[in-house]
């Protein structure tokens, strides 16, 4: 008797016009293996973990067998890429449906490297192990900081060698996603001759996402300043706990304010704001620093799409997406202003907060101190792990935010409070990650990863069992890179 995986599916983005993907089923793989299940995630999207589990299950998430009332495509989507716009698609991607929850829900189930589609191009369409549970691993983490964010259901092996530098061990993530619209799926649709594709993207959209503005005379402005919000404040939460994408192309920026494609990303140790890891990035177009000026730059180009909605004039459209457009400044602004208070422990506002804050930041960036431990050994009033809290300029920098504290309302323990739940104790730091991942591919031992993974589950925890996971990695002379 086999167990009900529990699928709920519809295929509504399958239903728009056909311009927006093409049918595509994933390319079976000889011998799929389970290698990382996500349980608490399959039990919110209303699936039995134990039929996911069996040969039958597994064979789903390894693109050789399609659910029932699946109807899997390839999306169509363009994209700047460091600057250029392209035309893309999941090239090695497949959107096998959309799961309902029991709460009523939409996700999208994708299956990331099953192989070639027609926007493949010159690619595979595959993906290797490693930066596979890369993105399961730093998005699982990502999620627990309270960072909207794709997740992974699962990671499976295909038993298939794929051919890089050298052969590495296929795999194929499911990554499950509110969805996959993204800037470039506009972009796309505006660059076609139908004036009607973006409009229908866009209700579409509005559906999926913003259904309190659907009907409102103004929906597609009042669309544009959603997406703006919520980019303000995901770009902003990226700031606050240190995390550099890496890759912020237009097509790797959800509409949905989620934070999708895990490729080059990685989180700063040092602070450092002009840090980039990614190996590709030669300009530091993707800059730790140039994250928030990058975002307005992307969320431009998503406006000039809607233009032709916005008003019937174009130069009052114009003037109406720059307006909705200069707004992303001020809120991101606002977002890490109000965030940074917290990890200061900070409840009310007061107008010197800014250099308050510029002025720890100045510190820490003089003496390269880490980001994540000088906000946690602030907030346990532990000063020893920091070489930053043995200057002079740090005990003066202490005394007024001491004095600052002191004029709020609130206690000391409120503060600590309101620091420990806005400072995590652990972020997946680069050398405990690559630690993991290395176990699992060369050894496949996924002891390591496990462990990772509970300790990141819990970053606001401050448990002892983290203690190890909070030290920064030894030093080294060379930088850490990443690669797509
Ligand atoms: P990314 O850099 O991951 O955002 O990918 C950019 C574009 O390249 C997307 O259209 C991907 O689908 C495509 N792509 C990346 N890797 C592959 C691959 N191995 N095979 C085919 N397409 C790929
Ligand atoms: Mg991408
Ligand atoms: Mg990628």
């Amino acid at each position: 008797q086999q167990k009900d995986a529990g699928w709920n599916l519809d295929n509504s983005y399958a239903r728009l016009p056909e311009v927006f993907f093409t049918k595509t089923n994933p390319t079976p793989v000889p011998a799929p293996e389970l290698v990382i299940f996500n349980d608490t995630l399959a039990s919110s999207l209303g699936l039995n973990a134990d039929a996911l589990k069996t040969d039958d299950g597994v064979s789903v998430m390894a693109g050789n067998k399609i659910p029932e009332e699946a109807s899997p495509i390839a999306q169509a989507y363009a994209g700047h890429q460091f600057g250029n716009l392209t035309m893309l698609g999941d090239g090695r991607a497949v959107l096998i449906s959309e799961q309902i929850t029991p709460s009523g829900e939409r996700f999208d189930i994708q299956l990331k490297g099953s192989g070639r589609t027609p926007y493949s191009r010159g690619g595979d369409g595959r993906a290797t192990l490693g930066p596979m549970l890369r993105e399961y691993i730093i998005s699982e983490a990502m999620y627990a900081l309270g960072i909207p964010t794709t997740r992974g259901l699962a990671v499976v092996t295909t038993g298939e060698d794929v051919i890089r530098e050298t052969n590495l061990p296929g795999a194929i993530l499911t990554r499950i996603a509110t969805s996959h619209i993204r800037v470039g799926t506009f972009q796309y649709a505006a660059g076609s001759d139908n004036p009607d594709e973006v409009k229908e993207l866009a209700d579409y959209t509005i559906k999926r996402h913003f259904p309190e503005v659907e009907g409102e005379d103004a929906q597609y402005l009042l669309l544009l300043k959603k997406v703006v919000e919520r980019q303000a404040r995901l770009v902003a939460n990226w700031q606050l706990v240190g995390f550099i994408h890496g890759v912020m192309n237009t097509d790797n920026m959800a509409i949905s304010g989620e934070t999708i494609d895990y490729g080059p990303c990685a989180f700063m140790d040092n602070y450092d704001p002009v840090t980039v890891f990614s190996s590709i990035d030669r300009q530091g177009r993707y800059a730790f620093r140039n994250q928030p000026p990058i975002a307005g730059w992307n969320l431009a180009r998503f406006a000039e799409t809607l233009l032709p909605l916005l008003h019937e004039n174009q130069d009052e459209a114009v003037k109406l997406a720059q307006d909705a457009i200069s707004e992303f400044t001020v809120l991101h602004q606002a977002n890490w202003l109000s965030g940074m208070r917290k990890k200061l422990g900070l409840f009310n506002e007061e107008e010197e907060d800014q250099s308050l804050i510029q002025n720890l930041l100045n510190m820490m960036e003089k003496h390269r101190a880490d980001y994540t431990n000088t906000f946690r050994g602030l907030t346990f009033e532990k000063y020893d792990e920091v070489d930053l809290f043995n200057s002079e300029a740090f005990k003066n920098w202490q005394a007024s935010w001491q004095e600052r504290l002191a004029r709020q309302q609130e206690s000391k323990t409120d503060s600590r409070e309101l620091m420990k739940n806005n400072n995590p104790a652990v972020i997946p730091r680069n050398h405990r990650v690559e630690e993991a991942l290395e176990a699992a591919v060369e050894k496949a031992d996924y002891s390591v990863l496990e462990r990772l993974l509970k300790v990141l589950s819990n970053p606001y925890g401050h448990t002892p069992e983290q203690t190890e996971y909070c030290k920064p990695a030894p030093p080294s002379s060379n930088p850490y890179q990443t690669y797509c």
